[in-house]
């Protein structure tokens, strides 16, 4: 159930039709801001939510440790550097695209694979526990609010 779950996660993210903000106000025609609701720091594309959000850095931080220890195994004390924002953004939506690991044994490849799905499962778990909080947090002040007026025209 849950393998099933990250490998649709992963899939959505692939094919850039999971549901962020950014996307949502692409097809909204201006009537849904871009920016991220639960930093509110800057606009919530994917690379915003799989790197950047600081809201989410504490589930993030787990994943990428054993992210970055597989890629430090790949750089071998190399030249290359695996390590960067872009190479990161495609480790994670699709490591079997990259040249860079064409010459990696296919565990190596699953390895990654599964840290990965690992993470963008646990980013997405933690981002919906926090959409969820604030959502009902403005139900209770809608709702309080609209008691207190009853009572008061009451
Ligand atoms: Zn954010």
């Amino acid at each position: 159930m849950k393998w099933t779950c990250c490998y649709l996660i992963v899939q959505k993210f692939t094919f850039y039709t999971y549901t962020l903000q950014s996307t949502r106000a692409k097809f909204s025609r201006n009537t849904i801001q871009p920016y991220c609701k639960l930093c509110k720091e800057s606009d919530e594309t994917i690379e915003h939510f799989l790197l950047d959000c600081i809201s989410l850095s504490d589930a993030r931080q787990r994943y990428m440790e054993k992210l970055f220890k597989i890629l430090r195994e790949i750089e071998g004390g190399g030249t290359i550097d695996v390590i960067n924002d872009g190479l990161l953004l495609e480790f994670i939506l699709d490591c079997s695209a990259l040249d860079l690991l064409s010459n990696q044994p296919i565990e190596k490849l699953l390895d990654i694979e599964r840290e990965t799905q690992d993470l963008c499962y646990h980013l997405h778990m933690k981002r919906t526990k926090l959409l969820c909080k604030t959502i009902g947090q403005q139900y209770i002040k809608v709702h309080n609010t609209s008691c207190q007026k009853n009572n008061f025209t009451g």
